[in-house]
C-alpha cells in the first residue's frame, strides 16, 4: 500500500520537530508535520527559553546590589517590563523562524493546522484535508492544569506570564513545583512582591529533602514569601485585583494569581481512544520502551507520554524513535540518571537519587557540605551553597549529586557525565580541585556526614 507520507508528526515542539527533521534526512522519506500553534512548542515559545531569559533579567537586581557592596558607584533604576517583553517577543519570533527553516531545509512538509488521528494510518487536518501515513508520531506535549475551585478562571498560568501588559505589584503563585518556584524567584527579582502558597510541607516535593530546604531558605532570604500547608478554596474578582480564600477561611488580596499546579498531557480530542490507544488516568498516552502505542503504526514521544517531562528527554525520545522505525536499529529510550536544573534563585542542579530514595534502595554514605561562597560572603550575603553526594556503601558508586549554587545547572551537566559513567566516590576524590571555586568541594569532601 502506498501512503501520502512515511511519517506524519502531530506537534511541532522540540521532540516532534527533531524526529521529523532526522527522519526526513534520509533521502526518499516523506515526512509531514502539523502544528496548530507556534513552532518550537512549550520549550521555545512558552517555557524554558522565555523563562530562562526572565531568569537572566531578574538576576540583575541582586547583581546591582552586590556590585554596590563591592564598591561600585551605581544606582539601580526601575525594570522596564515592556522593553524587555518586546525584546523577548522578537527573540521568540526569531527562534520560531529558525524552527520553521530547519523543517523546510530538511524537506518536511508543514501544515499550520490542528490535526487529529482518524485511523491507524490517517490524520485529518482542521481544514478537512486527510492524509495517509505509514507511521504517525504524536508529539503534542502538555498544557497547564489549574485546580478545580471556584474562580480558577481568574488565575493565569505560565502560558500567560510572558505576555502581561504590566508586572503586578503583588502576586500569589499557587503550587510548589518547578514552575511555581522558578517564577516566584523571577518575579521577586523583577521587583514584584511574590507570595508562594503550597499545599505540602516543603516545596519541590520529590527532590532531595535537604536540598529543598536550602532552596526554600534561599528563596525566602531573597524576599519570596512562602507559605506551606495551605490550600486554596476560591478566587474572587475584586475592584483592584483578586481575593483568595484558603480552606481555613484566611483571606488575602493580590493583583494577580498564577496557578503553577502541574501540567496535563495533550491527548484529548485527538481521536485516540476510538482507535484503542491506551490513555492513563492522568491523560498520558501509554507507550512501550520504544515509544510505540498499543496500535503498532502510532508512536508517541515527549510530555504527551508523561515519562520525564523535559525538553532534552523529548528530543532523545524523538531520536530513538527514528533509529527504531527508520534505521532498523531498535533503540529503547534511556530514562536513567538524567541531570536537570531547577532555575530557582538559588539554582538547583541534580542527577540521580535523592537521599531519601537512595537510602530506601541500599545502605549509603552521605557526603554534604554547606558554606557561604567567596564572592557573596565577602559582602555579607547570607547565601548558602550546598554540595552533596550520595554514595553506595557496597559499590562506592555516586548514586546522586545535588548542587545548590549560582551556576548549579552548568555544574551538574559536567558532574552528570561522571555519575552517568558510574564514577565512584574515590574517582571523584582522585580529581584535583580547581581552586578557588565552589565546585571544588565536590572532590574534597573527606568524611561522610552520616550513614543511612
Ligand atoms: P510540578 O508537577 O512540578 O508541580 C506541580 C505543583 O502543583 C506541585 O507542587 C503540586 O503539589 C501542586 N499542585 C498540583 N495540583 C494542585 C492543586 N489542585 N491544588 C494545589 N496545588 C496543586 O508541575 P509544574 O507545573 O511546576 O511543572 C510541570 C513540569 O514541567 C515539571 O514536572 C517538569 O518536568 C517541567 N519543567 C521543568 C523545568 C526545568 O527543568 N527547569 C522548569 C519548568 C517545568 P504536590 O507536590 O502536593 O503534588
Amino acid at each position: 500500500m502506498s501512503f501520502d507520507f512515511d511519517l506524519f508528526v502531530i506537534g511541532g515542539g522540540s521532540g516532534g520537530v527533531r524526529a521529523a527533521r532526522v527522519a526526513a534526512m534520509d533521502d526518499g522519506t516523506k515526512v509531514g508535520l502539523a502544528e496548530e500553534s507556534r513552532y518550537g512548542g512549550t520549550c521555545v515559545i512558552r517555557g524554558c527559553v522565555p523563562k530562562k531569559l526572565m531568569v537572566f533579567a531578574s538576576t540583575y537586581s541582586p547583581a546591582m546590589d552586590q556590585a554596590m557592596a563591592y564598591g561600585w558607584d551605581i544606582k539601580a533604576g526601575e525594570f522596564d517590563w515592556l522593553a524587555f517583553r518586546s525584546k523577548l517577543e522578537k527573540e521568540l519570533d526569531r527562534l520560531e523562524g529558525v524552527y520553521r527553516n530547519l523543517l523546510k531545509k530538511s524537506g518536511v512538509k508543514t501544515f499550520d493546522f490542528r490535526a487529529t488521528v482518524s485511523g491507524p494510518n490517517t490524520v485529518r487536518l482542521a481544514d478537512g484535508r486527510e492524509f495517509t501515513a505509514k507511521t504517525i508520531l504524536l508529539a503534542t506535549g502538555g498544557w497547564p492544569s489549574v485546580p478545580n475551585i471556584p474562580g480558577a478562571e481568574y488565575a493565569i498560568t505560565s502560558n500567560e506570564i510572558f505576555h502581561l501588559d504590566a508586572l503586578p505589584e503583588r502576586i500569589l503563585i499557587v503550587g510548589g513545583g518547578y514552575i511555581a518556584c522558578e517564577f516566584a524567584g523571577i518575579l521577586n527579582g523583577l521587583g514584584v512582591d511574590a507570595h508562594l502558597w503550597y499545599r505540602g510541607k516543603q516545596v519541590l516535593r520529590g527532590f532531595d529533602a535537604e536540598a529543598c530546604d536550602v532552596v526554600a531558605q534561599g528563596m525566602q532570604e531573597r524576599g519570596v514569601k512562602i507559605l506551606t500547608e495551605i490550600n486554596l478554596e476560591r478566587i474572587e474578582k475584586i475592584s483592584d485585583g483578586f481575593q483568595v480564600t484558603d480552606t481555613q477561611g484566611r483571606q488575602e488580596s493580590f493583583d494577580l494569581v498564577m496557578c503553577a499546579t502541574g501540567r496535563t498531557p495533550n491527548s484529548g480530542g485527538l481521536g485516540l481512544e476510538d482507535l484503542g490507544i491506551n490513555i492513563d488516568g492522568l491523560g498520558a498516552v501509554e507507550v512501550d520502551d520504544y515509544s510505540q502505542t498499543a496500535l503498532p503504526s502510532i508512536y508517541a514521544i515527549g510530555d504527551v507520554t508523561n515519562r520525564v517531562n523535559l525538553t532534552p528527554v523529548a528530543i532523545r525520545e524523538g531520536m530513538a524513535f527514528v533509529e527504531t522505525v527508520f534505521k532498523g536499529n531498535p533503540t529503547p529510550v534511556d530514562h536513567s540518571l538524567i541531570p536537570s536544573a531547577v532555575f530557582t534563585q538559588p539554582e538547583y542542579g541534580t542527577i540521580g537519587l535523592s537521599e531519601e530514595d537512595a537510602r530506601d534502595q541500599e545502605p549509603i554514605e552521605v557526603y554534604a557540605t554547606t558554606f557561604r561562597p567567596m564572592n557573596t560572603s565577602f559582602i555579607g550575603d547570607p547565601q548558602i551553597v550546598l554540595m552533596k553526594l550520595l554514595v553506595s556503601q557496597a559499590t562506592r558508586r555516586v548514586l546522586g549529586c545535588h548542587i545548590i549554587a549560582d551556576g548549579a545547572g552548568e555544574m551538574i551537566q559536567m558532574a552528570g557525565i561522571a555519575v552517568k559513567m558510574g564514577a565512584t566516590k574515590e574517582d571523584f576524590d582522585r580529581v584535583c580541585a580547581v581552586h578557588p571555586t565552589m565546585s571544588e568541594e565536590l572532590v574534597t569532601m573527606k568524611s561522610p556526614v552520616r550513614k543511612a
